[in-house]
């Protein structure tokens, strides 16, 4: 679980800063703290290639600093792979970002899960899920305690609907969503007012309980869309991501945990754009 700072909704980055001194994630974490934000996401999108070593003791910087660390995975995964040997792949780069993850201190780990290919939603569903529980076995067996949070997608070629995410993350132990807000409105075409972020709130509550709710892993960024979902990221004021509304969504049912803020190019900007607009509210 996170090292400090739990019980508050916590904002930050999703990599580090463009204001860091280098592109290091030591760099990046010192930033965050001096930008007084809470939170950054290590990005391992291109291959997990830290040391343990070099973990353990950006973890103990990190605690010092109060930054809460999340982690995304490879890009490269898809557990719905027809070639048994990139879902065996797939599911490694899952085993390593959660290994590297868990040294790290970190919280969460997030990851894009699968693609349908093929396949209809159902038999993915069904393939992701089993993929998923063997990797959760091996976890389990290492004791390593991080949060395996898959996350909802833009795209509707890509696995990942709310549901499917909502569902894996009740059949799962272990399991808990990693919510974009950002790509489920440009994978739907909705889901951008007060009423229906509160829903979707509601509806994580009744599916997986309150802790779900008290350990949010959220992503958050301006947006572009079109008929097949998400075209690229964007500033929040560029986009037209109600995200005001939706903060005041999550301080309504009183959300905690970690959001993530990927808005290109300024990242930083937006998510302290989104703490302070955050605490202004009521
Ligand atoms: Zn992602």
């Amino acid at each position: 679980m996170s090292p400090s700072r739990t019980g508050e909704l916590l904002f930050g980055t999703g990599g580090v800063p463009l204001s860091a001194e280098s592109r290091s994630t030591e760099a990046g974490i010192k930033r965050i703290a001096e930008l007084g934000l809470g939170c950054m996401e290590v990005e391992f999108v291109q291959g997990v290639k830290m040391s343990p070593e070099v973990a353990v003791s950006l973890g103990e910087l990190a605690a010092r600093k109060k930054v809460v660390l999340t982690a995304h995975g490879p890009y490269a995964i898809n557990l719905n792979a027809v070639e048994p040997q990139k879902v065996h792949m797939s599911k490694e780069r899952i085993l390593q970002t959660a290994r590297i993850a868990s040294l790290l201190g970190a919280k969460s780990i997030t990851f894009h899960a699968a693609f349908y290919l093929e396949d209809t939603p159902a038999e993915t569903y069904a393939t992701v899920k089993k993929q998923l529980e063997e990797v959760m076995n091996t976890l389990r067996k290492e004791g390593n305690k991080v949060t395996i949070s898959p996350e909802v997608s833009g795209k509707i070629s890509q696995f990942g609907s709310l549901e499917e995410i909502l569902k894996l993350s009740s059949e799962i132990d272990g399991v808990l969503p990693c919510i974009d807000f950002s790509h489920w409105h440009a994978r739907t075409g909705k889901a951008n007012s007060y009423q229906e972020f509160f829903d979707i709130l509601d509806r994580v509550e009744r599916k997986l309980g309150r802790r779900a709710l008290d350990n949010m892993h959220i992503h958050l960024s301006g947006i572009a869309y079109g008929q097949k979902g998400e075209i690229k990221h964007l500033m929040l004021p560029d986009s037209d991501l109600r995200y005001a509304e939706l903060l005041k969504a999550l301080k309504d049912r009183r959300a905690k945990g970690v959001v993530i803020c990927e808005s290109v190019p300024y990242l930083e900007q937006d998510a302290l754009l989104l703490q302070k607009t955050y605490r202004e509210l009521p």
